[in-house]
């Protein structure tokens, strides 16, 4: 049994996620989607919301299933029998963090090894940050992000129904 985890903060899971997690679940007899909750970072949804939306997200995936973690990751790994972890590469900005992660996480537990995965060309410039911003700001994220996603942001920001971004003329 070939089990990875795939780590982060998923604030909320956007597209480009989604895309690694198919990707991860074609290769691996389990994915386990695990929501951290001490990455340093303030996020917009609750760990109950952003562990739901991972939930409803992946439905569809018999060999996904969602978590939440909290301390070492590679403890995390050895507590759940994962052979691996999986980030994904968006461009060049992302590689030295990952970098250092994955050679602090080996320095850590050897047996754990990190796997990179790129995603499909449209989603290297998706950031759940990106997505956030654009929603707060009244923009249309609905090539982004799932429909549950989309529902989700616009109840945070106060809106009914999304309002859409005029697409420029010619586009
Ligand atoms: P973000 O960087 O958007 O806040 P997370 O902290 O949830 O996202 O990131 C979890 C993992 O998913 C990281 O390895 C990150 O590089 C990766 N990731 C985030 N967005 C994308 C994307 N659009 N395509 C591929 N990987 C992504």
């Amino acid at each position: 049994m070939r089990i990875v985890i795939y780590p982060g903060s998923f604030d909320p899971i956007t597209n480009g996620h989604l895309d690694v997690i198919h990707r991860a679940a074609r290769l691996f007899d389990r994915v386990i989607v695990a929501v951290a909750a001490n990455d340093g970072k303030q996020p917009l949804f609750s760990m109950a919301e952003r562990q739901r939306l991972v939930a409803e997200t992946t439905a569809d995936l018999v060999n996904v299933e969602t978590d939440s973690f909290s301390g070492l990751l590679v403890d995390y790994a050895v507590q759940r029998r994962a052979t691996a972890i999986v980030r994904g590469l968006r461009a060049i900005s992302d590689f030295e963090f990952e970098f250092q992660l994955a050679l602090i996480n080996r320095k850590m537990n050897g047996k754990v090894e990190t796997i990179f995965m790129m995603p499909k060309d449209t989603y290297t410039f998706l950031s759940s940050r990106i997505v956030k911003e654009i929603s707060r700001l009244g923009g249309d994220v609905s090539p982004f992000v799932p429909p549950s996603v989309l529902a989700a942001l616009n109840r945070k920001y106060g809106r009914s129904s999304p309002r859409s971004m005029p697409s420029p003329k010619g586009n």
